[in-house]
Order: C-alpha cells, then structure tokens, then sequence
C-alpha cells in the first residue's frame, strides 16, 4: 500500500477513545479496500494525557502533531481535571493544538440527515434537507485580542474588559478560505458581523468585499449577527456557507447545531493555510455516559469524510463514508441520543459495524 499521509490519532478522555476506535475501524477498512492509504499514529492528549504525563499536551504529542498531515481528535476534559490549574486543564491542549499550527479556519457543517428529522426541535418543514456551512475564524478576535483583564479602579471598584481586534490579512486569508469553500457547494455566502456598530465588523465587511471581487462566481451578501441568530432559526435552509469571527462563530455554530437534532452527529474541521487540519467531533467528553459502549460515533466518523475531503484530497472516498452513514441510519441503526421514543438502540461499537457493512 503506497502512503497518502500521516494521521495523528488523539483519543482525549470520556467517550474520546470509544468513538475514535470506530472512526479509526472505518479508516483501516479503507486502507485494507480502497487503497486509502493512512498511517495512524497515536498519542495521549487532555486528561489521560496529564495523568499519564503531567502535562495535557506533552511534547511528543505536539511533535506528533506537527509532522502529520491531519489529526483526529476525540475530545478532552472531565470533572476529574477540573480543579487544575487553568494552564494544566485538559482544553488547554485543544487550545494550544489550534494555535501552534495555525489552525485558524473553524469549519461546521450543520446537516440534517433526512431520516432524524423528527430529532431536531424544529418543525420538519423549517429543517428538512438542511445543509449548511459555518467558516467561524478561530485564531483571532475578542479571544485572544489584548489588552485584557480585569483591573480595580481608583475608586476600588473592578472593571472587566477584552479587545475584539483583526487585521485585514487575518480577514482576508478567512475570506478567502470561506469563498473557496462556497465554490465548492451552491456557491452562496453570508458574512455575518456587526458593522453598524464596531468599527472591527466594518473592516471586516470592507475586507470581505474586496476580496469577493475574486469571486464573481460566489453570490455574496452580508448580515448583522443578531438578525443571523434569528433567521437561523427562522428560516435557516436560506444560508449555504457562513463566515464569521471568533465569538459570533463560537454562537452561532452551536445553535446551527442544534438544527440537526443532536451533538452526537457533528463533525469539524480546523484547517491552516495549507489544509493541514485538525479533525474533530463538536461534542464534548461526555463523562456522564463514558465506558458504557453508548456513545454515538457518527460525528467522529463524519470527520473522518471531513479529513479525506479537505486534507488528502479524496472526494470520492469522503463520499462513500458520508453515505454509509446514511445507509446505516436509513437501516434503522440508532444510538440513544438520536433514537425516538421506543425504537431499539444499538452501542458504539454496534454503530461502527453497522457503517463498516455499509461501506
Ligand atoms: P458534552 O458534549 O460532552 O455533553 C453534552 C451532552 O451530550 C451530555 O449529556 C452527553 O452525554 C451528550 N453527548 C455528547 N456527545 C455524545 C455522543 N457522541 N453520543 C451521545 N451523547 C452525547 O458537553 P459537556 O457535558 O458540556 O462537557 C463535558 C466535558 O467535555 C467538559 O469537561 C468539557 O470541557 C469538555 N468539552 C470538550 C470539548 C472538546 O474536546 N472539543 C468540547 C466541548 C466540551
């Protein structure tokens, strides 16, 4: 088998290595039936990773990361870590991943599987056939933008303040990522900010425009964020592909999520200037049903079709995993999260069966 590239495979804590075990069955059946040709490698992260290391990303995790081509990550965190000091909690990792690649291009897509239409708390007209994209940008913003702080005031009172600040290259290289994104689906775009009031959201707005002349094939519009939240839940299949900063992502991708009925079914992808990416579930560790075999797979098995698409360049195969995931669900396969009252739920490793045979 000729090599395509390197995964790093990091199952984190919780239902991280439950649910990477699948993802990583539906890889090694491509490798064995389709020439995928993917080396995994492993390392610890989060939690387990503190434990066994003392710290949450530990060097040869970061090294690992580093030289592979993507990454797959299951999640991180529990009550356990807790009461760590904030630089040795387990998210700390995820954070430190994001930045010391670049991975500055948050990709969501929020797909409503026709056969879970009755999961999602919306009625079946507004969300039926849903399928949308949200570009949040992840390395800049309110989140890491100085000063920041909280100072005591002459007077003794306090005052909290953050700094929401881009420059135009930051805009303009998730821009570009957005609209090459939207060319590649209905060729639609909605930039989302606040340009009536910040001056950073009317950058934000000019950059994004400039930057669509390139694109004449992309229909762009631009939105203020308050009027987006609600028309996403209003009439949500009007979007194809969002572009957004940090914090209005950060919001908006979560309620776009819950569109689609359950946590357990989405993928993302963070993705650096190359399309070196890191692959993950948008759910978290979920302590509360850990090790019992119930968690669902299908996110980390979706972002798996996310990393054969956008880093290794295999539509085709990106494909057939989507599908089989569809076939599994049309077969009446279902884990407890997104089970209606009184259908037979199958486990973790069940589900990963059952997208196996599929494939
Ligand atoms: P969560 O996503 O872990 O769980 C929320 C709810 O959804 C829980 O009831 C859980 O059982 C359920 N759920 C989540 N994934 C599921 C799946 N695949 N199948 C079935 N049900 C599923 O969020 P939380 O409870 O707020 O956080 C738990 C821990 O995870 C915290 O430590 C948090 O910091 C961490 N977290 C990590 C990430 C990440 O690693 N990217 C993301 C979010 C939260």
């Amino acid at each position: 088998m000729s090599t395509t590239g390197t995964v790093a495979i990091l199952p984190g804590d919780g239902i991280g290595p439950e649910v990477i075990d699948q993802a990583v069955r539906v890889i090694e059946h491509l490798n064995q039936h389709a020439g995928a040709g993917l080396r995994c490698e492993r390392a610890s992260v989060g939690g387990t990773a503190y434990d066994q290391h003392g710290h949450p990303l530990p060097p040869a995790t970061l090294e690992l990361a580093k030289r592979a081509d993507a990454i797959l990550l299951g999640a991180v965190g529990g009550p356990k870590w807790e009461s760590l000091p904030r630089e040795l909690r387990p998210e700390r990792a995820l954070l430190s991943l994001r930045s010391e690649l670049n991975l500055f291009a948050n990709l969501r897509p929020a797909i409503l599987f026709p056969e879970l239409v009755a999961a999602s708390t919306l009625k079946p007209e507004v969300v039926s056939g849903l399928d949308l994209m949200i570009v949040r940008e992840l390395t800049g913003g309110i989140y890491f933008g100085q000063p920041r702080g909280i100072r005591v005031e002459a007077d003794g009172t306090r005052t909290g303040f953050n700094t929401m600040v881009y420059n135009e290259h930051e805009i303009r290289r998730i821009a570009e990522s957005a609209f090459q994104i939207a060319r590649l689906r209905n060729r639609r775009l909605c930039s989302v900010e606040k340009a009536n009031v910040l001056e950073v959201s009317e950058l934000w707005r000019e950059i994004v425009t400039h930057v669509g002349r390139s694109y004449p094939d992309v229909q762009l519009s631009h939105m203020y964020v308050d009027n987006a939240s609600m028309q996403l839940i209003k009439a949500p299949k009007q979007f194809d592909v969002i572009v957004t900063s940090n914090l209005f992502g950060d919001i908006l991708s979560d309620a776009a999520s819950m569109l689609t009925g359950s946590i357990g079914m989405l993928p993302s992808a963070s993705l650096d200037a190359n399309q070196k990416g890191m692959y993950e579930p948008v759910h978290g560790s979920a302590p509360d049903i850990a090790g019992r075999n119930v968690a669902n797979p299908l996110a980390t098995i979706l972002s798996v079709a996310m990393m054969l698409r956008s880093t290794f360049g295999k539509a085709d195969l990106a494909l057939r995993v989507e599908q089989a995931v569809r076939q599994a669900l049309a077969r009446g396969y279902r884990t407890g999260d997104i089970a209606t009252a009184g259908e037979p739920t199958i486990g973790t490793r069940e589900m990963g069966d059952a997208v196996i045979a599929a494939l």
